[in-house]
Formats: structure tokens, sequence, C-alpha cells
């Protein structure tokens, strides 16, 4: 039997199967892209989407609603509309609980070697990628940042 991907495959986020996946203003900045893409493309996983795009404060408040109130908050808003970011919907089986496993731990500073962060970054707040982190996250984000889909 053949573990290769199905190319008749469905993908949703409702099944885990579909991630939403920014690279952050760092990332963009400091050339990174095609570095961060190629280890997600490498592993596996597909391209559902994907789109340059400088983020609105609107659209910020949106992504992060759930931090609103948090002493990082203003920062990170600060942070997340500095410059242009990637979007992407990376798909895959498992594709949420790879890409979270792959990004490392949200503290760049403590995430361990071969993991995007703990290989692009030693910070907390610019810690170069952020992906859904659940089936109903995932399903909310790709619907903020692709309407479309
Ligand atoms: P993750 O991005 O790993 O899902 P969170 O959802 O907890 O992490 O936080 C969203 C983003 O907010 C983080 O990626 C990071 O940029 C920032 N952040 C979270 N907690 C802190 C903190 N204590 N100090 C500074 N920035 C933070
Ligand atoms: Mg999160």
């Amino acid at each position: 039997m053949t573990q290769s991907p199905d190319p008749h495959a469905s993908f949703s986020p409702a099944d885990g199967s579909q991630t939403l996946v920014i690279l952050k203003p760092d990332a963009v900045r400091r050339g990174l892209t095609g570095a961060i893409l190629d280890r997600y493309l490498t592993r596996g996983l597909t391209l559902a989407a994907m789109e340059f795009i400088h983020v609105t404060p609107e659209q910020a408040q949106a992504h992060y609603a759930e931090h609103e109130g948090r002493p990082y908050y203003p920062s990170l808003i600060e942070f997340i509309t500095s410059g242009p970011v990637v979007a992407l919907v990376l798909q895959g089986p498992r594709a949420i609980e790879i890409v979270r496993a792959m990004n490392g731990s949200t503290d760049a500073g403590t995430a361990a070697s071969g993991t995007i962060r703990g290989d692009f970054s030693i910070y907390y707040q610019h810690n170069i990628v952020h992906a859904s982190d659940a089936p109903q996250t995932a399903e909310r984000e790709i619907s903020l940042w692709f309407p479309h889909l």
C-alpha cells in the first residue's frame, strides 16, 4: 500500500488537514521566505493558497482577537503590521499538527534546534511564523485570510 499523496485527496481545516500559516514581517524582512517555504514543501505539505500581504490593523486585530488585553497585545499588533507578510494555506494529512511541530515552541529563545523558530530566531515575539493551533482555529483563520477558499 502506498503512503504517497493521493492527487485526488481533498483537504479541509475541519479534519486538521489544512492550516493557515503566516511568515511574519521578521521572516520576510530577513529574506527567509524561500528557506521557510522550502521546509514545508520539502516535508510533503502542499500549497492551497499563498499571498504577499500588507496587514491592516483591522485584520491584525481580527486575527489576534483572543490575545486582546494581554500585556504583549499592543506590541504584537504593531509587529504584525510593521511590514509585509506572506500568508499561506498548507495542506496534507495532519497538516495542523505537523506544521505546529515544525514551527517549534512559541518562544524562539527556547524552541528546539531543527524547528523553524529554533533555527531562525532567538525572540519570543519576533518568532518568524504563525500557524493555526486546532481545526476550529484553522477554519476561522483561513476564512479571515482567504475568504474565497
Ligand atoms: P503561537 O504563535 O505559538 O500560537 P500564541 O498564540 O500564544 O503563540 O501567541 C501569539 C503570538 O503572540 C506569538 O507567536 C508571539 O509572537 C506573541 N506572544 C505570545 N506570548 C507572548 C509573550 N509572553 N511575550 C511576547 N510575545 C508573545
Ligand atoms: Mg496561537
